[in-house]
């Protein structure tokens, strides 16, 4: 009761004509304070705030370049927590090519019209071509210049994904696409880039980095391959696997029908979990139903700069990283036993 009198009624209306209920909207809240350091008053107020001032809205823009569309779809299929309505209904995404409705000209008025106000958060995802700006264009126009006029006029950037964050898939083209990072230093534009990896994008990861800019007017903290430290940078799949003991018994996965080999490291079949440094084994995936490890994948560390020609082919364990893995291992094991 205490909590919910935190909301006024106003705020509940909008929260609750976006069908996001008062339990799951403090819960919500309640979840990602911690993430920020804020006891769950002061966040709530603070979210409740930025969410009522409606008509102050932060403008964001959504750019898509050399992309399969799947972080888009890894937003907008979100379940829980709602992230979907609250950051596309509370936010003001005044562009997105993907999702709005606007096509051709009116598309291009759009995208000129608000880089012309500046001022949003840019939200770029897919890579940008480097070996030739034909392999993109929008309209006539090269993604890569408009990557670069959209930056010079935003007041943070977000590389969602795999390919705007490193290059991802798209780096191992004709194309050479490049990231978001090398696209602006490219061009001399001096933006701090907040690189959102994995591949596609987490919804946990983006709605809550979005919320830190829009919350505290700060950028997060950034591990040092530019991530939100929040989320990035500090312990490796590995470390926290539930396989990890079959590791360290020497117990992998070889035969795929065998049911005894069943919940063994899958190591040997190509997992790159100790060069991951990724929250995805306490978050999981799909609203925190499962994850790659967990449902018998590979870790292919796709939230890393490795990936994806560092690390293929997919499951087998003769990539450059995963020697690099066994090298590693193999160091740190006492004399005795390296022969
Ligand atoms: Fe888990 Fe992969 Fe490490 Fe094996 S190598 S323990 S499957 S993270």
């Amino acid at each position: 009761m205490i909590k919910e009198k935190l909301l006024d009624e106003k705020l509940m209306k909008v929260v609750e004509s976006n069908a996001i209920n008062r339990r799951d909207f403090l819960k919500y809240c309640a979840a990602t304070a911690a993430l920020f350091g804020l006891s769950e008053f002061d966040f709530t107020t603070k979210v409740a705030h930025a969410i009522e001032s409606t008509s102050k809205k932060a403008p964001v823009m959504w750019i898509e370049g050399l992309a399969c569309a799947g972080c888009t779809i890894s937003l907008t299929q979100s379940l829980y927590p709602p992230a979907s309505k609250i950051i596309l209904d509370k936010i003001s995404l005044r562009m997105h090519d993907t999702v709005m409705a606007a096509a051709g000209e009116l598309s291009e008025a759009v995208y000129d019209a608000q880089v012309k106000e500046g001022g949003y958060i840019l939200i770029v995802e897919g890579a940008i071509p480097s070996a030739d700006d034909r392999f993109c264009r929008i309209a006539g126009r090269p993604f890569r210049t408009l990557v670069e006029d959209a930056a010079k006029k935003a007041t943070a950037v977000l590389a969602v994904g795999a390919c705007s964050a490193y290059g991802g898939i798209p780096r191992t083209t004709p194309s050479k696409g490049i990231s978001v990072t090398e696209a602006l230093k490219n061009a001399k534009i001096d933006k701090p880039v907040i690189n959102i990896s994995t591949c596609p994008v987490h919804t946990d990861h983006l709605v809550g980095t979005i919320l830190y800019v829009l919350v505290t007017g700060k950028l997060p903290q950034l591990d040092s391959k530019g991530r939100p430290a929040m989320y990035f940078g500090e312990v490796s799949m590995h470390d926290n696997c539930r396989r990890r003991a079959h590791f360290d018994a020497g117990e992998f996965i070889t035969d795929w029908n065998d049911p005894k080999q069943k919940n063994w490291c899958l190591f040997q079949k190509g997992c790159k979990g100790p060069q991951s440094f990724i929250d995805c084994t306490i978050r999981r995936w799909n609203t925190g139903i499962n994850f790659c490890l967990d449902c018998g994948g590979v870790c292919q560390a796709c939230g890393e700069p490795v990936f994806y020609d560092q690390v293929t082919p997919l499951y087998m364990a003769e990539d450059a990283t995963s020697k690099k893995i066994f090298a590693e291992l193999k160091a740190m094991r006492p004399e005795h036993e390296k022969s």
